[in-house]
């Protein structure tokens, strides 16, 4: 098997001037690779991709921590579901999707109204039910929810805030309650950086200080990065200080303007494809898997690979993804504020199995958007819903992120 060619130390969208300091450039790579990484096509193919159809690494440490759901049929069930316990937090974080207050909410579902929600996800049956918030610890019950489900067989993840509730005896008390995995976010590579999207000062040690008693509790840690404009230049070092961390996963979200988050700090459309590129050729060496959110365009790498077709269980907003906010609204996904029914007076499996919302989430055919519309990667990509959303008001209409123009203008990226 001939050399694989290394990813760019450096990310493409910064200058082709040599690797980051402190790495070692692999042999055969040249300054020219990042120029060359600019073009899809000649992208080498990646071995493998998770549920989003995002890259994981090729040999990997713990391969088989990547969620490896392959042939789900998300018209059926959700492989992802999401339940946001409490809006909650101690944090005030400049792009929180939430909008997360102090206090919980009034309309917030009680303990009765968790369980019963907790009974219908576990008849689900999904890939991967996960816990967020605001701060799911901001709940007097969580502890017991864990121990409920568990009598229910039902896994759960906790996305939980680095505040002083995330505490070493909190992080095994989950282990204790079989709890499937945490996911702690890293929006900068250092306190001055972190901090600042945080709000919070001291956030950034105590982040790091979480990752190290969640792996010493024997729980897979996966870290969050919101790729922004604040911190576009800086992925480089945050995925160093990642590696240091030895997670399972690096799930990297690319900003939807909703919430607290504002479009003008999202990245432009040819920083996006490169900051996907060069996640793409990072994967092939990463001892985790790297998996990206709000950002389909990166399967646009996928389909030219053989080796990875099939692979894929492309989940989406809707596709095979369904998120229920603190009140019990039925969402699409969390980013896309378009409620679908409630879980107080609603069946969850029917809501995402026949509402017209997520039927038409789930149809490529019904994206409306001029570029998504008629564009040739619609089934494998399809763009963010809710993106589209959040800055046209159409969930099926164009992702303003995408650079790729399809057709006439060229089959490849605009930038
Ligand atoms: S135009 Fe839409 S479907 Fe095509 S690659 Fe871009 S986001 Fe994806």
């Amino acid at each position: 098997m001939g050399a694989r060619a290394a990813a760019p130390a450096h990310g493409p969208w910064e200058p082709c001037g040599g690797p980051a300091p402190g790495v070692t450039r692999a042999a055969g790579e040249r300054d020219g690779a990042c120029r060359g990484a600019r073009r899809p096509g000649r992208a080498r193919p990646p071995p493998h991709a998770d549920e989003e159809g995002t890259p994981t690494p090729a040999t990997p440490a713990r391969r088989q921590s990547t969620f490896g759901f392959t042939d789900w049929n998300v018209d059926d069930r959700p492989l992802v579901v999401i339940w946001e316990a409490t809006r909650a937090c101690a944090l005030a974080c400049r792009h929180c999707r939430a909008s997360a207050q102090h206090r919980p909410g009034p309309e917030e579902l009680d303990a009765a109204q968790a369980r019963a929600l907790l009974t219908q996800v576990a008849a689900i049956r999904p890939g991967i039910f996960v816990i967020t918030g605001g701060d799911p610890l901001e709940r007097p019950d969580l502890f017991d929810l864990f121990g409920f489900a568990r009598d229910l067989h039902l896994g759960v993840s906790l996305a939980p805030s680095a505040t002083p509730l995330l505490e070493q005896a909190a992080i095994e008390r989950l282990a204790g309650l079989g709890c499937r995995g945490v996911q702690i976010s890293l929006d900068g590579p250092d306190a001055e950086s972190h901090d600042r999207f945080r709000g919070q000062a001291g956030t950034f040690s105590r982040t790091l200080q979480a990752c190290h008693w969640v792996r010493a509790a024997g729980l897979p840690l996966t870290v969050a990065t919101t790729v922004t404009r604040h911190n576009v230049e800086r992925l480089t070092e945050v995925y160093q200080l990642v590696q240091t961390l030895d997670p399972v996963r690096w799930s990297v979200f690319f900003l939807v303007p909703t919430g607290r988050a504002r479009q003008e700090e999202s990245v432009a459309p040819e920083v996006a494809e490169a900051v996907l590129l060069w996640l793409h050729m990072l994967s092939r060496e990463a001892p985790f898997a790297i998996k990206t959110t709000e950002a389909p365009q990166v399967r646009r790498f996928l389909v030219s690979d053989p080796a990875a077709a099939g692979r894929s269980a492309t989940v989406a907003d809707g596709r095979g993804f369904v998120f229920v906010s603190a009140a019990g609204d039925i969402f699409p996904s969390g980013f896309l504020p378009l409620p679908a029914g409630n879980v107080r007076r609603d069946d969850l499996l029917e809501v995402y199995r026949n509402h017209p919302l997520f039927r038409s989430l789930r149809d490529p055919d019904a994206l409306r958007g001029p570029r998504c519309g008629h564009c040739t990667y619609r089934r494998v990509c399809g763009g963010s819903r809710s993106r589209a959303y959040a800055v046209s008001g159409d969930p099926l209409g164009d992702d303003p992120l995408c650079a790729f123009v399809s057709g006439s203008q060229g089959e490849g990226p605009s930038c």
